[in-house]
C-alpha cells in the first residue's frame, strides 16, 4: 500500500478506493502511442490485473511516442506486448499482467474480454473498434474509446445501454484512404500523452465507482490548446443500440489481408488457427533467402521483399503495396 500514498490520498480514493483498483482487471487493445502511456499509468495505479494484446512489433519510428519502448527492443525487432510487459513487470512486479501478441478478430475478442472489468482501446483501426463496441455491448463491458493524430485528438466512455455506443459517432466505415492517419499527417506524442492519460483517469474513475464519469465525447486540439466536449446522443436508428445487431462480431468468412497504418506493410492472416514452428521454417526458407530467427519471431528477406512470421502464422509482408502480392508471396513461402 505504502508505493500507493500519494494517489491514496487524493480526495474520494482513500484505501478502499486502492483496495478496489488492486481487485480490478483491465484489459488494453494495441499497445502503441496510446497503449504504451495507458499500461504504464494504470502498473503504476495499481490495478489488480492487466492483459496487453498488440499484433506489432517495435521499430525505430515508433520510439519517439511510445513510451515503454527503447533501442534495444528496436534491435532484437520485439513484439510490442512482450516488450511492454517486460517493462511494467519491473515497474510494479505486485500486478498480474499478460501479453498477447495477436491480431483482435472476431474469433478471440470474446476470449480475450472475459472476465475483465473494463477495455481500453488504444488501436489505430476503426474495424477494431467496431468490434471491440459490439463485443462489450454484447458482454456489458464498458470500454474507453482514444484517437489521436497530428495534434487532434477524442476520447469517449461508452458504457453499453446507458451511454450513445461507437457506431452512433462513426455510423459506417469510412472508404479507405479518406481518412487521415498518423501515416500521412503525423502524430505528437504530446497529443497521444494527453488522450492516454484522459482515458486511463477515465478508468480509475470507473474501477473506483466514481459518477462523475466524462459524459461527452471530448476533444482536444493542442494547436490553439482548445478542450471542448460535443454531446453524443444515441441515435434512434443505430442498428447496435436500437436492435442490438452485432454486425461486426458476427461477421463471417476469411480475415482479409490489413494494410498496417503507418508503413508500407500488409499483414496476412492465416485462415485456420495454427502454430507455426519458426526455427523449422527458418532452416527451409534459409535456403531461398536471408533468415533470422529472432527469439519471438521470424525475420526473411528475398528479392525487394521482407517478411515477418509470427508464431501463429500471421506475417507481416513489407516491400508490396497491393493486397494480392502479399497473400501470393506468403502462400509461397509459408503456405496457406
Ligand atoms: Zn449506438
Amino acid at each position: 500500500m505504502d508505493r500507493y500514498s500519494r494517489q491514496v490520498l487524493v480526495a474520494g480514493i482513500g484505501r478502499s478506493g486502492q483496495e478496489k483498483l488492486l481487485k480490478s482487471k483491465v484489459l488494453i487493445i494495441g499497445c502503441g502511442a496510446l497503449g504504451t502511456v495507458i499500461a504504464n499509468n494504470l502498473v503504476r495505479a495499481g490495478v489488480g490485473y492487466m492483459k496487453v494484446v498488440d499484433r506489432d512489433f517495435v521499430e525505430l519510428d515508433n520510439l519517439q511516442r511510445q513510451m515503454l519502448f527503447d533501442e534495444a527492443d528496436v534491435e532484437k525487432r520485439m513484439p510490442k506486448a512482450i516488450a511492454a510487459v517486460d517493462k511494467l513487470r519491473k515497474i510494479n512486479s505486485s500486478v498480474k499482467i499478460e501479453a498477447e501478441v495477436k491480431d483482435v478478430t472476431q474469433k478471440n475478442i470474446e476470449e480475450l474480454i472475459k472476465d475483465v472489468d473494463i477495455v481500453l482501446d488504444a488501436t489505430d483501426n476503426l474495424e477494431i473498434r467496431l468490434l471491440i463496441n459490439d463485443t462489450c455491448f454484447k458482454h456489458n463491458i464498458p470500454w474507453i474509446y482514444g484517437a489521436a493524430i497530428s495534434s487532434y485528438g477524442m476520447t469517449m466512455n461508452i458504457i453499453p445501454k446507458v451511454t450513445a455506443c461507437f457506431r452512433c459517432i462513426i455510423s459506417s466505415l469510412p472508404a479507405p484512404g479518406s481518412v487521415d492517419t498518423c501515416d500521412t499527417i503525423g502524430v505528437l506524442n504530446a497529443t497521444t500523452s494527453i488522450i492516454a492519460s484522459l482515458q486511463s483517469n477515465e478508468a480509475l474513475k470507473m474501477l473506483l465507482g466514481d459518477e462523475d464519469l466524462n459524459q461527452e465525447l471530448l476533444v482536444i486540439n493542442l494547436k490553439d490548446n482548445s478542450f471542448y466536449k460535443i454531446v453524443v446522443k444515441k441515435r434512434d436508428n443505430c442498428p447496435l443500440c436500437g436492435d442490438g445487431v452485432l454486425e461486426f462480431l458476427d461477421k463471417k468468412g476469411p480475415s482479409e489481408p490489413i494494410k498496417l497504418c503507418g508503413r508500407e506493410m500488409i499483414q496476412i492472416t492465416p485462415q485456420r488457427k495454427m502454430k507455426v514452428s519458426l526455427e523449422h521454417l527458418k532452416r527451409k526458407l534459409e535456403r531461398v533467402g536471408e533468415a533470422s530467427y529472432l527469439g519471438y519471431l521470424l525475420r526473411f528477406r528475398v528479392e525487394q521483399y521482407e517478411l515477418t512470421i509470427f508464431p501463429d502464422g500471421r506475417a507481416f509482408v513489407k516491400g508490396v503495396s497491393d493486397k494480392e502480392t502479399a497473400r501470393s508471396l506468403y502462400a509461397k513461402y509459408i503456405g496457406v
